[in-house]
């Protein structure tokens, strides 16, 4: 079934998945088995334990691989798992370089674990292409991109990246959470491998944890696999569809979360009490024309500046629709604070260098009525001291 033709929010329907071949259910059935009878004693079936395979998880890298335009989809028990078990791509004395606004989980692996086993890493500002490129070392094996990034919506090019690695022999990896395929697609633009947490956008309402990787290549692709399959950090059946019934809304989702956080990050940018707003999609956002160029939005995740540490205590319990919590990428709008969440694993003073200070706070907007989610915050805003605000922002 080649489904070439179609656009990305009809594939999202019409994929291998569309239809079980045995029984014509059209929702993918849940296989609960963890290993397969074999009917030939010389020819084993395709499937034998579920580790290696199981065909609702295969399902579910099947609809990842094609919708990201890659030739092989790999899911994991988070993202994390994904993320991890890609770094095993990597041997002793190797070296990575890192955006220095990198997820926390990711920052962890890097800092606390990959430099038990002998691999090393530099830590640098992705949107600077000189700097990545004077940071490169003959042992450099893989660039770690996460764009826009988290928590403040820094734009990397990613086809200046790609090129740097190419011309110096070095695999790319990207985060691409905060965008998905709908939206962004880096295989496309040279990236070596993709991964994901399935855990937000894809999946979409805060009900399961799953990670995915997908790759162009595929003698990458048979690593991995082989990677996958001897970590064992696979995802679940059910989880694997949660993930599938998660992506058939994917489009609807993401168009409409995006909208609102476009008016949402214009209202935050003309308030008096916020400091600073970083959004992509803000014409005076330093990424807007690398975030045009080579996405087709600038997703659901916003990040603003208050004061200080206690104008984000009074507008975080005054605010009443997003939840406070963790997480991004769902039904509902999720107010984060990254120095106390999502980089709690950071050190202060990392976190103060890249910018994260304590009056930053993260906005996943979900899919609430944007007059309403304005009314809200607009609102919460109205208890917060007044600041003297600093022009430089436009
Ligand atoms: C949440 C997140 C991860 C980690 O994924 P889990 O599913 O929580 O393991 C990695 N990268 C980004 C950008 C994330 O937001």
């Amino acid at each position: 079934m080649s489904n070439h033709e179609w656009s990305f929010q009809t594939k999202l329907l019409h994929n291998e998945a569309k239809v079980d071949l045995g029984t014509g259910a059209v929702s993918v059935p849940i296989h609960h088995s963890s290993t397969f009878h074999q009917f030939d004693v010389d020819k084993f079936g395709k499937y034998d334990y579920a580790r290696s395979g199981n065909p609702t998880r295969e399902a579910l890298e099947q609809a990842i691989a094609e919708l990201e335009g890659g030739t092989r989809g790999l899911a994991f028990s988070s993202g994390m798992a994904a993320i991890s078990t890609a770094f095993l791509l990597l041997s002793q004395g190797d070296h990575v370089l890192v955006t220095e606004d990198v997820y926390g989980g990711t920052f962890r692996i890097i800092t606390d674990v990959l430099t038990r086993f002998g691999i090393e890493h530099t830590f640098v500002d992705m949107t600077d292409l000189h700097q990545v490129a004077s940071e490169i070392r003959p042992n450099t094996k893989v660039i770690y991109m996460e764009t826009p990034s988290n928590p403040l919506l820094k734009v990397t090019d990613i086809r200046g990246i790609v090129n740097l690695a190419k011309a110096n022999g070095c695999l790319t990896f990207l985060d691409n959470t905060f965008l998905t395929p709908e939206l962004q697609r880096p295989l496309e633009l040279g990236v070596d491998v993709v991964l994901h947490s399935a855990t937000k956008f894809l999946a979409g309402h805060s009900d399961v944890l799953a990670g995915l990787a997908v790759v162009k290549d595929a003698e990458i692709g048979e690593r991995l696999y082989k990677l996958q399959n001897a970590f064992g950090a696979v995802l679940g059946v059910q989880d694997a569809w949660l993930v599938l019934r998660g992506l058939k809304t994917l489009h609807v989702r993401l168009k409409q979360s995006s909208e609102s956080a476009l008016k949402l990050a214009k209202f935050l940018s003309e308030h008096p009490k916020v400091e600073e707003v970083y959004y992509p999609g803000l014409s005076f956002h330093p990424g807007y024309e690398t975030q045009r160029y080579q996405a087709e939005g600038a997703g659901a995740v916003l990040s603003f500046k208050l004061a200080d540490g206690e104008a984000v205590k009074t507008l975080v319990q005054n605010v009443k629709l997003p939840v406070f919590a963790v997480s991004l990428g769902a039904v509902e709008s999720i107010l984060s604070y990254p120095a106390k969440m999502s980089h709690a694993a950071m050190p202060p003073e990392e976190r103060e260098k890249r910018g994260i200070s304590d009056g930053l706070l993260r906005l996943s907007v979900g899919l609430e009525n944007v007059d309403d989610l304005i009314k809200d915050f607009a609102e919460a805003l109205e208890k917060l001291p007044q600041i003297n605000r600093k022009e430089s922002v436009r």
